[in-house]
């Protein structure tokens, strides 16, 4: 029987989620982790969406870069924790070759690693099923494609997250959603166009080159574009001193079908495009066209003679397709004034990034427009929740904002970190059973999954008292020593790093302080004391890994040499620790401690340690014996952990 008319294969799930991109992923992996039972379902036959070894963008968030960076050591720490800060260090260290595929293999190795997780690669949404034709139904199940193997399925769930990127899911099951951009007037928003339009940001196919030891020729096809030095005159490559010239990493601003539709018109795009990189290509390698038979572009003005192209992107880079109507559509006020929003469960940070949706063939504006955003910026629940379809949720960058707000949100690590967040508060809803569209307005819930997301290493603004540890609060907290202003009791402050500077958190919710134990020396000891006996299932420990500075993969050589401590763990963190409980004391009256953890080679920010049962003791104690750089231990958070992940 023809695929079309056979009944497709059955499966279910607590929680389907569409979309393996960088909002995606950290989705999945923090529903799964929060015990909910996942499908995640992909598309391509990698994870990663445009920062996979198919598209290859590097990750960037809410610390900005260049002239808006906001990095700033033990002052504004913004890069993003949780999920993407565990991805992005274990980047640094496994893949110090920088390969985009060692990337891929990443995300792939947590995804298959999660027990809870079931993940379907090269599968595509392609239809969803409501309960009625109502306006709102909840979505019961969806159908997705696996061509590779000529089968259908059906995945029925309670809750259903759209992270596409183009919002199929949702468009399938009927939820508005907002395309182009919006009129000034519309949402009030000063840099929005005059008039409305139907244009967005426009896609991008990248390409990767590599040096040689002798000229390398290229010739290119007749059907790619040509490009002047006039054409080019405000693309990075032909400005040298700007801040990212380079021919390793290929050309964001190759951009083109801004105009078109980014989603009917993918096909025309991605034809279009090759042409387009490969006509810049052409024109750095042979110099402009109308300079050829000059003396001059015999010189090699670009001293790209000895490169050569090692690959380039089919598919195209999607900027912008559809974005949902959700509970809250997320503006260019919200961001600028740092609105504070009661149901925030994440935040961002990027400046205003528009585009002219031309791309490449408006040569006479400059490629991006930045506008930076004063401070960080709340991201609320209602902006990835469905206003009419209740049981759907989005993170990415199909979540509910502006053309303009978008223009910000849309940097990978903020639509990880929501990503991360939505994937948290569904499985936290499936297990309270309450539906999605009454998650935002009850406020014990919010309260709940803001604290369940602190304890996860994830950052909301102007937390302290949801981000404590009970058990913690409940202990004499003493140490072999502490630097000023880092007291071993900071390691419960509820807060895991600072971002008290200029252009941190915005002012009267920027908390001051360093939040961190630092201590006098090494080795060094924190220690928890309690009047009686404390059981628990488990430690959590948040290390401190520089985040003031950036951290992401990037095949641009630059970059990753000026701004970042690639290939090796960061120097801040604790590499050495024990982990030991006071168990009684020996005959001779002194205290005899237990090890029930040793650790010696640690690189990440967020480490929990599960016993096989649970433990009781009167005191527990961190012994740090050794960092990645660093003379002195830096620990920002330690939790207790009671029966489960969930109620720590
Ligand atoms: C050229 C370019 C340059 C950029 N530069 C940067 C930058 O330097 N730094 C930065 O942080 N951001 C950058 N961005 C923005 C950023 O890449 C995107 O906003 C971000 O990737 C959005 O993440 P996402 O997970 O929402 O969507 P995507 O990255 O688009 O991922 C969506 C995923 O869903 C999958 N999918 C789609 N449809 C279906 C379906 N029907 N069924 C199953 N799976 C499906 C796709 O294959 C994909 O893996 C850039 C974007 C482009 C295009």
């Amino acid at each position: 029987m023809a695929l079309s008319q056979s009944d497709p294969i059955e499966l279910t799930c607590e929680i389907l989620v569409a979309g393996g991109g960088p909002a995606g992923v950290p989705c999945a992996l923090a529903a799964a982790r929060s015990g909910a039972r996942v499908i995640l379902v992909q598309d391509r036959p990698v994870l990663g969406g445009n920062a996979s070894s198919e598209v290859r963008m590097h990750i960037v968030g809410a610390n900005g870069t260049g002239r808006f960076d906001r990095g700033e050591a033990l002052i504004t720490e913004a890069r993003e924790g949780g999920i993407i800060e565990e991805i992005r260090l274990e980047n640094c260290v496994r893949n110090p070759q920088r390969s985009a595929s060692m990337f891929d293999l990443i995300l792939y190795d947590l995804c298959r690693r999660e027990p809870n997780l079931t993940l379907m690669l090269n599968t595509s949404v392609v239809g969803a099923e409501r309960e009625s034709n109502a306006n709102d139904a909840p979505i019961l199940a969806v159908l997705a494609d696996r061509p590779s193997t000529e089968e259908r399925f059906r995945i029925s769930a309670q809750t259903f997250i759209d992270c596409t990127g183009d919002g199929r899911l949702g468009f399938e099951a009927g939820a508005s959603f907002m395309e182009g951009r919006e009129s000034r007037e519309q949402f009030g928003e000063s840099l929005a166009q005059p008039v409305a339009d139907s244009h967005r940001l426009g896609s991008t196919i990248l390409l990767t080159a590599r040096k040689h030891t002798h000229p390398m020729p290229f010739q290119a096809p007749d059907w790619a574009r040509r490009f002047s030095r006039e054409d080019l005159k405000l693309r990075l490559y032909a400005t040298p001193g700007e801040e990212e010239p380079s021919h390793e990493y290929g050309y964001w601003w190759a951009e083109w079908g801004g105009t078109l539709d980014t989603i009917r018109d993918n096909e025309v795009i991605r034809d279009e495009l090759v042409a387009v990189a490969l006509g810049i290509w052409d024109h750095v390698k042979n110099g402009p066209p109308e300079e050829r038979s000059l003396e001059e572009s015999r010189k090699d003005p670009l001293e790209a003679s000895h490169w050569a192209l090692d690959w380039i992107g089919f598919l195209p880079g999607k900027r912008e397709s559809r974005r949902f109507v959700g509970q809250h559509v997320l503006t260019e006020q919200d961001l600028m004034t740092s609105r504070s929003f009661p149901d925030a469960i994440a935040y961002g940070g990027w400046s205003i990034d528009l585009h002219p949706p031309q791309g490449v063939d408006a040569p006479d504006t400059e490629p991006c427009e930045q506008h930076p955003v004063p401070w960080l910026f709340d991201i609320p629940l209602s902006c990835c929740v469905s206003r009419e379809v209740p049981n759907l949720m989005f993170a990415g960058r199909n979540l509910s904002a502006t053309h303009v707000a978008f223009a910000s949100t849309r940097v990978m690590a903020t639509c990880a970190v929501v990503g991360q967040a939505v994937g948290t508060v569904a499985a936290l809803g499936v297990r309270d059973r309450i539906l999605p569209s009454a998650m935002a307005s009850t406020q014990s819930f919010v309260e709940k999954a803001q604290r369940q997301l602190l304890a996860d290493d994830s950052f909301l603004i102007g937390c302290d008292e949801k981000g404590r540890c009970p058990v913690v609060s409940g202990a004499q907290i003493t140490s072999s020593g502490s630097q000023s202003d880092a007291p071993a009791i900071a390691v419960n402050s509820g807060q895991t790093r600072s971002v008290h500077g200029e252009r941190g958190a915005p002012r009267g919710r920027e908390l001051p302080g360093l939040h961190r134990w630092m201590s006098e020396g090494l080795a060094a000891w924190i220690r928890f004391d309690w009047e009686r006996p404390q059981s628990f299932v488990g430690i959590q420990l948040i290390f401190d890994t520089g985040l003031h500075r950036h951290l992401t993969l990037s095949h641009h050589d630059g970059y990753t040499a000026a701004k970042m401590q690639w290939g090796r763990p960061q120097p801040e963190t604790v590499r050495a620790y024990r982990v030991e409980g006071l168990s009684a004391e020996n005959q001779m009256g002194e205290e005899a401690w237990q090890c029930l953890v040793e650790v010696d080679d640690n690189y990440q920010r967020l480490r929990r340690h599960f016993f096989t049962v649970p433990v009781s003791y009167r005191a527990i104690r961190i012994v740090v014996t050794g960092t990645n750089g660093l003379d002195h231990a830096r620990i920002c958070g330690v939790r207790f952990l009671a029966e489960s992940v969930m109620e720590c």
